[in-house]
This record gives C-alpha cells, sequence and structure tokens, in this order.
C-alpha cells in the first residue's frame, strides 16, 4: 500500500476522501476532533502544490429532509479557518459546477464537495458503492488518497468505489497513524487482555468471536455483562439484556471457560452495589461494582497489551461511569499497553481524564481492524 509521501503531487490534482464526519447540531458543530484530524494530509497536499479535491460524508441520507441539515457547507467555512487557507465550497456531487471549479483550480486550491452521502437519497449510489459515481469520482482526478479511516470497515463508493477505478492510489496520514497504533493489537504481547462493554452485542458478535480466539483474557462489563451473565443462570432484573445474543453468550461461555470474566457485583440504578446473585426482579444493574474493578485489575496489571471497547457502564450518568474511569485510572497509573476503540468507548475514556494509551478515532472500523486484520477500502488501495 502506497502512502502520499511515495507521489509527486506538484500541479496533480489530488482527490483526498477524508473523515469530516463531525457532530452538528443546529448548525453548530460540537466537536472539531475529525476536522482537526484531518489537517496533517490536507496541509502536506498544499504544502506540495497539489490541487486539492476534498470528499467526505456527513450523517446519513434518508430523505429529502435529512439533505440541508447534513451539507458539508459549514463544514468548509470551519475547515478553511482551521488550515488558514481558503476552502472553495461546491454545493454538488457532481456535473457541470463541479467540472468547471476543478478545471479552473491553480496549484494549492482546495475545493470541497457536497456530502457524498448526497448520493444516497436515489438508489443508496454511495453506500452501496454504485459503479458509476465511483468511477466518475475517481476521473476527477489523478492520485486518490485515502485518510478516512472511520469509513474504511465499508465499500462505499468514494472509498473502494474510487480505489477500483484509479491507478495511482494510497492513505493519509490520518490513516497511517491509526496502522501503526492498531498494529500491537494484531500481534499482541501476552497475556492479550481485552475489555469489552458497551451496550450492542449482535453487531459485534462476529468480532467477539473472532478476538476471543486470540485473546488470553475478556473482561466483560457494560449492559453486555448481563446477556451474559442471564446466560450463564444469574438473574438480572430489568438491566439490558439482548435476548437474541443469549444463544451466543451461552455458547462463548462454553467454549472459553476461564477465559470469559465477568462481574461478580454491580450498582443498581438506585447507587447501591449488589452482588450479581442478589439483583432483584424490579432493579436495573448500569455499572460495575467495586469488587469487580478489584478482579479485573488483577487481570489488567498482568497484561501485556490490552484493547477495550465498550463503556463499562452507563457512562454518560456521573454515578454509573465510576467502574470506567477506575479501570481508566489503573491502566494509566501502571503504564499497560493500551489500544481503545469505539466511539462512546473514546468518549468515555476522554472523559475520565486520564491518559489511556491509544485512542482510535476509528469506531467501528478500529474494531474491524484490530478483528479481521484488514478492511475493504485499505485492500482496495492494494
Ligand atoms: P462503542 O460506541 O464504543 O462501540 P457501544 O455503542 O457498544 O460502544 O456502547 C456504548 C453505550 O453503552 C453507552 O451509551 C453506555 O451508556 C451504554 N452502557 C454501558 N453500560 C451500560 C449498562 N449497564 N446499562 C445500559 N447502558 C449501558
Ligand atoms: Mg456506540
Amino acid at each position: 500500500m502506497k502512502r502520499i509521501d511515495d507521489f509527486s503531487l506538484k500541479g496533480k490534482k489530488v482527490i483526498i476522501r477524508c473523515d469530516l464526519n463531525v457532530p452538528i447540531k443546529n448548525g453548530v458543530i460540537l466537536d472539531d476532533t475529525r476536522i482537526k484530524e484531518s489537517l496533517k494530509t490536507i496541509k502536506y497536499a498544499i504544502r506540495k502544490s497539489a490541487k486539492i479535491i476534498i470528499l467526505s460524508h456527513l450523517g446519513r441520507i434518508k430523505e429529502k429532509e435529512d439533505l440541508e441539515k447534513n451539507s458539508l457547507e459549514i463544514v468548509s467555512s470551519a475547515l478553511a479557518k482551521s488550515l488558514k487557507h481558503k476552502v472553495t465550497f461546491i454545493p454538488d456531487t457532481k456535473g457541470k459546477n463541479v467540472k468547471q471549479a476543478i478545471d479552473n483550480m491553480k496549484n494549492k486550491d482546495i475545493i470541497l464537495l457536497e456530502n457524498t452521502r448526497y448520493e444516497d437519497l436515489k438508489g443508496r449510489k454511495e453506500s452501496t458503492n454504485d459503479k458509476k459515481i465511483g468511477k466518475y469520482w475517481a476521473s476527477l482526478g489523478d492520485i486518490y488518497i485515502n485518510d478516512a479511516f472511520a469509513v474504511c470497515h465499508r465499500a462505499h463508493a468514494s472509498s473502494v468505489g474510487i480505489a477500483e477505478n484509479i491507478e495511482n492510489k494510497g492513505i493519509g496520514f490520518l490513516v497511517e497513524k491509526e496502522l501503526k497504533n492498531l498494529k500491537p493489537v494484531l500481534t499482541p504481547k501476552r497475556p492479550f487482555v481485552l475489555i469489552i462493554g458497551g451496550a450492542k452485542i449482535k453487531d459485534k458478535i462476529p468480532i467477539l468471536t473472532k478476538l476471543l480466539e486470540k485473546a488470553d483474557y475478556m473482561l466483560i462489563g457494560g449492559a453486555m455483562a448481563f446477556t451474559f451473565l442471564k446466560a450463564s443462570g444469574f438473574k438480572v432484573g430489568h438491566s439490558l439484556v439482548e435476548e437474541e445474543s443469549l444463544d451466543f453468550a451461552r455458547e462463548m461461555l462454553e467454549k472459553y471457560e476461564g477465559k470469559i470474566i465477568l462481574p461478580i457485583d454491580v450498582v443498581l440504578e438506585s447507587g447501591k452495589t449488589v452482588f450479581v446473585n442478589e439483583i432483584k426482579d424490579d432493579s436495573k444493574a448500569l455499572d460495575i461494582g467495586s469488587q469487580t474493578v478489584k478482579v479485573f485489575s488483577m487481570y489488567i496489571k498482568e497484561a501485556k497489551t490490552i484493547f477495550w471497547n465498550g463503556p463499562l457502564g452507563l457512562f454518560e450518568d456521573e454515578k454509573f461511569a465510576v467502574g470506567t474511569n477506575k479501570i481508566c485510572e489503573i491502566i494509566s497509573k501502571e503504564k499497560i499497553p493500551t489500544v481503545v476503540g469505539g466511539g462512546d468507548t473514546a468518549s468515555a475514556v476522554i472523559k475520565s481524564g486520564f491518559k489511556v494509551g491509544y485512542i482510535s478515532t476509528g469506531g467501528g472500523a478500529s474494531l474491524e481492524y484490530v478483528a479481521y486484520e484488514t478492511l475493504p477500502a485499505l485492500e482496495a488501495l492494494k
């Protein structure tokens, strides 16, 4: 796989697929991390006198009403400000305005096209990797650089589609950084400990199956724990359980006896901590308890590699962030090599205030990369 600095960019039309998918509410960007993470590659292309064509998605487009609130126009202004460089926004994804703008580009000019997912409105062309649109976007440039790590697990037109239709292609600095930092998890020093929590199991079953094969231990917290606790015979009251994943949990508990470590105590909605065999029918558990933190920390302190996905409690509420925060503190103090993946997990760890290893911006992509060791959009660049 080539990298952006393997190419001579001067005077070349360089398509950069960025991840500018920032959270926006009432026209205000709530968090510009993704814009900041994109700067290095764009600035490099400016320094090398390229003509820069930026593509990105923003949110999801299902119906007409989704269009306006997911326009990249305000992102374009924010990007220009961060770059301290003019960015021309073209409110189209294709057509004569796009062509004209590109034809008139000078070296170091930057244009940002409208949200690639506008193409999803009729026929989900971006998200199903429609052959025509991918080929069209590829025709706009000389070189294609994918720097949108967070969507590399999806075979979309702006990732896989363009790559399949252009000869000169490679990764940007953000993708390079992510791959470099996720690598230790692919060839982990042992003991290799997984910390798994969060809410959704079903979507993560294939990944969990893969990771369980590789890991020495899997510590389970979060809502995820209650499906596993229920599968092993405990009553969990109103705690979140994914009924359709009970069979999977049972199977894993049987196959990996001794590898899967479940909570021994939990914090209830009322604030009371109880052992897992004391959860009443009318109560709901929202965090791991202090005894569980002690058990988990024994494994964590021995670990040579940790991969963590899923907050260990309902961390959005400070009362139930204690377990997650304690685990962050232990990892941070003991300096255990750790990679954190997953959108909410990253937020939870950052919110704890402790310095915890490497926090991937990749969300689902980092999970899939760690499990499968490659991603569709990366394969298309080879
Ligand atoms: P990620 O985005 O990192 O992959 P998930 O989306 O799977 O993580 O899960 C995050 C969500 O899980 C958070 O909103 C958190 O509040 C929730 N959660 C964690 N533990 C519990 C719990 N015990 N009960 C209910 N929700 C929980
Ligand atoms: Mg999430």
